[in-house]
């Protein structure tokens, strides 16, 4: 019979629990290899004949387990490959109650971004989440068992070695080495153990309430770090009055990585980065940058408590953690800074989880995971984006103190320990008294989101809902239901009125308050509701009338829910362009971001060449106005909110319109910049400005882009100029480009990005795509360590415009299955199969509406 191990989907069994590792581990960073010692402390609910672990390519040289009061033999170790396990058979059983597991074991670096990885010259790091812990450790790899982690590491003397506990004891050992002992911690789930060995500095700690924390990268960023180390600081103290509980893990180290696979990972005490994502020089950073690093840096903070303190009891709670931490940085960021408006950048990613929420391919917030690859694509924006915002449509809904008084009940109710979704449910349910458990489970437990249909006569309104699918003529049988909690504002005049309505039918019909007919009705009031409307002709039109009386993420969603109703077939495109173009007098850059976004997809996708300039012509009209009001040149002082509205005109005019003009003044703008004048161009311009020299720049500007990504430090300048060399639009310059693609000269973080641009750039597109696939053992054998980047090469192959290419992708994707990425197979083919139809379906009539504008 075969084992149960042989199964991928296999699990731990309950009866044996680990509450306690002590480990050695030792790096030898030359031969990219290591070797481990540990004892785990483990407790047997019943009588054992078998222990089974994770551990995934270790050499397990030894074990002994003793228990009972003696040492039991082992009578074999067995690896079972497919479930990354190792099962241990005794000469008699583990008799019930304590034991003690050794095992030696030695293992290799891998090649990847996983496990124990070179992340830089001389610099190891790990990156065990989802389930890598078993390619470093022999463990038991999954969120339910925390045990405490006792961990000494052996490196070069020379470096610098941190872990989840603070360093308390460091001896030579000759030979240029040393070990170094860490603080025990509290209990941890595997994902959450670290170490980083290697040259990295920092400026000294700060001390928070007692918690030191500091901020490292390689020496020469060091003084990159400020920006990070203060984010840290600041919100630190916010996230601990909030949950009501102290910060648990001792220290808080913050280090930034050249090579790491996400964006950061919340590992306790010792939380990991991507540089782009924490180091930055303010003097040169666009506040999205800024904004960027503030919400990563709260997000891994929040962790601590929200999956590190209380940790989820397996990976199909995931959202949990990641949803409660996407919500809780806005809402602390925000706190921290208002003018920022960072719920404006919340809304995108909402509004980028909405169309993803429309395909059928979609998942529930709460999924079922049966397997690690499972797990690993759980990390989207299903999980992200869409379960924070449920979780603010539920705070919405309790009130922020009652809110918040359930997250602090639940701290304290599994503090250390573990917990499902029901959990937070009922915490939440009984400090709020609310039946917070329909409305969570309803939403959390269902694919997709309701459309909500508004149509009125006069104070009388009917509201209907039904599941939204951005396929033409899909779901009309469905008859999925949620209770929507919408928010309802109108008025006429000075008179404004705010309703709250608890959809929980098909249609209801209901009475609007007030005496007179409201002149403008909007139905997702603060756009915190996770469901799109479609007004009747009139409310729509009265709306375009009134956008003035709209707060900007309430322009935006509109803007939002038109698009998604012109992908659904439901809207003309005609119809959605006479709605943009009501937005002239639009001085809002959050605002002008969204139809920037929203007209760039139409000239990527579906626009015809006989169609540009006409089209151009309209992207003028919007934003020639924007730019001629701000001018060029940025005065010290003036106000972020000025400096993003021209940053939005020359993103429109310069690489949506292709405007001359624009491209040449920024390009001039760019190199007296880049020869030192710091006044040419203010730092929310650098993004657009280096794309467009680019897609314009010849073989000089090639080797200069080339040689200053070689030499850039900050890691945004160095991803700006890498990316760059992938949008050079002359032919044999592109040539250029797809090569760079195929090389180690694109650092393997970030390789998805450079593809996604190839495929982006209208003259790379063709050969590149060829290339891809006639190339793609090699890419695929260098992206296989890493599989979220993976899935981001899958996702891109989304930029592709014709049928023909959708044909390619489909066979091709058929003929080379990539397990890792199953879901976003399904999702990337199936979004464009609905883009290739929008473009066969609107071709003419963008032609005829540009003609009769
Ligand atoms: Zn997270």
């Amino acid at each position: 019979m075969p084992h149960p191990a042989d199964d991928r989907t296999f699990r731990l069994p309950l009866h044996l629990r680990p509450h306690r590792y002590d480990a050695t581990l030792s790096v030898d960073l030359d031969a990219k290899r290591f070797s481990g010692t540990e004892r785990i402390e483990l407790r047997a609910a019943e009588p054992a004949e078998e222990i089974v672990l994770h551990a995934a390519e270790l050499d397990v040289t030894r074990a002994a387990l003793h228990a009972g009061g003696r040492v039991i033999a082992v009578a074999s170790i067995s690896p079972a490959p497919v479930s990354e396990t190792l099962i241990l058979r005794f000469a008699e059983p583990m008799p019930r109650g304590e034991g003690t597991l050794e095992l030696a074991w030695t293992g290799r670096m891998t090649a990847g971004l996983r496990g124990l990885y070179l992340a830089g010259s001389g610099l190891a790091a790990t990156q065990f989440e989802a389930a890598d812990a078993r390619r470093v450790f022999p463990s038991f790899d999954e969120p339910g068992f925390k045990a405490t982690w006792r961990l000494a590491v052996e490196a070069p003397s020379g470096a610098v070695v941190l872990s989840n506990g603070a360093p308390e004891r460091e001896e030579a050992l000759g030979d240029g080495r040393k070990r170094v002992w860490f603080a025990e911690t509290p209990p941890l789930p595997t994902y959450l153990v670290a170490l980083v060995a290697g040259p990295i500095e920092s400026f000294a700690a700060v001390n928070v309430r007692g918690v030191p924390v500091r901020t490292w990268a390689s020496p020469e960023k060091v003084s990159l770090t400020a920006f990070g180390q203060d984010v840290a600081v600041e919100v630190l103290p916010r996230l601990e009055d909030y949950f009501g509980v102290p910060y648990a893990f001792g220290k808080v180290d913050q280090v930034g990585l050249p090579e790491f696979e996400a964006g950061a990972m919340e590992n306790a005490g010792l939380v990991t980065y991507r540089e782009v994502a924490l180091l930055l020089d303010p003097q040169t950073a666009s506040l999205a940058q800024k904004k960027r690093v503030a919400e990563v840096v709260t997000h891994e903070l929040a962790h601590q408590w929200f999956g590190n303190w209380v940790t989820m009891t397996w990976w199909d709670d995931l959202w949990l953690n990641e949803a409660f931490a996407t919500w809780m940085s806005y809402k602390i960021v925000d706190a921290w800074n208002p003018a920022w408006r960072v719920w404006l950048e919340f809304d995108q990613g909402k509004a980028a989880a909405m169309h993803l929420d429309a395909l059928r391919s979609t998942h529930p917030i709460h999924a079922e995971i049966r397997d690690v690859n499972a797990a690993g694509e759980a990390f989207d924006l299903i999980t992200y984006e869409k379960g924070g915002a449920v979780l603010r449509m539920i705070e919405g809904y309790l009130g922020v103190e009652r809110f918040r008084d359930g997250i602090r009940l639940y701290m304290r109710r599994h503090a250390k320990g573990n917990a499902v979704a029901d959990d937070l449910w009922s915490a939440l349910a009984e400090a709020s008294g609310e039946p917070v458990l329909e409305l969570a489970n309803a939403w959390i437990g269902k694919p997709g989101f309701p459309l909500v249909r508004i149509f009125r006569e006069g104070r009388k309104l009917t509201l209907e809902q039904r599941r939204f699918f951005s396929e033409t003529g899909v779901g009309e049988g469905d008859d999925t239901l949620w209770p929507v909690p919408l928010v309802v504002r109108h008025g006429e005049g000075e008179r404004v009125v705010e309703e709250r309505i608890l959809l929980r039918e098909r249609r209801a019909e209901l009475e609007l308050s007030g005496e007179v007919e409201p002149a403008f009705l909007c139905a997702n009031a603060g756009a915190t509701g996770f469901y799109r409307v479609a007004y009747d002709a009139a409310g729509l039109e009265a709306l375009g009338r009134s956008l003035a009386r709209l707060a900007p993420a309430e322009r935006i969603q509109l803007i939002s829910d038109e698009w998604a109703l012109v992908r659904s077939g439901e809207r003309e495109i005609g119809a959605f362009l006479d709605l943009v173009t009501r937005f002239g007098g639009e001085e809002d850059h959050a605002v002008l971001d969204e139809l920037v976004a929203r007209l760039s997809a139409i000239e990527h996708r579906l626009l015809v060449d006989g169609d540009r300039l006409r089209f151009a012509a309209l992207v003028a009209t919007l934003f020639g106005p924007r730019l001629a009001e701000v001018g060029w040149d940025s005065t010290p002082g003036e106000p972020d909110a000025v400096r993003l509205r021209r940053a939005s005109a020359v993103r429109a005019l310069g690489l949506v319109a292709r405007s001359a003009g624009v491209v040449h003044e920024v390009t001039a703008r760019l190199d007296r910049w880049t020869s030192g004048d710091r006044g040419a161009l203010e730092p929310n311009l650098h993004d657009p400005a280096v794309a467009m020299a680019a897609r314009s720049g010849d073989e000089a500007r090639f080797d200069r882009f080339r040689a200053l990504f070689a030499k850039e430090t900050d890691p945004a300048f160095r991803r700006r100029f890498l990316l760059a060399l992938a949008t050079f639009e002359d032919p044999a310059l592109a040539m250029r480009g797809i090569e760079l693609a195929f090389t180690d000269e694109v650092p393997l973080q970030d390789v998805a990005s450079f593809v996604a641009t190839l495929l982006a750039n209208r003259t790379a597109r063709g050969p590149f795509w060829t290339r891809l696939r006639a190339d793609w053992e090699r890419l695929h054998a260098r992206v296989k360590g890493a599989p979220m980047l993976l899935r981001r090469i899958i996702e891109a192959m989304g930029a592709l415009v014709e049928r023909r290419e959708l044909e390619e992708a489909e066979a091709f994707l058929a003929a080379h299955p990539v397990d890792e990425a199953r879901q976003a197979i399904a999702q990337t083919l199936e979004r464009l199969r609905q883009d290739v139809a929008l473009r066969e379906r609107t071709q003419g009539e963008i032609g005829r509406w540009l003609e009769a504008r």
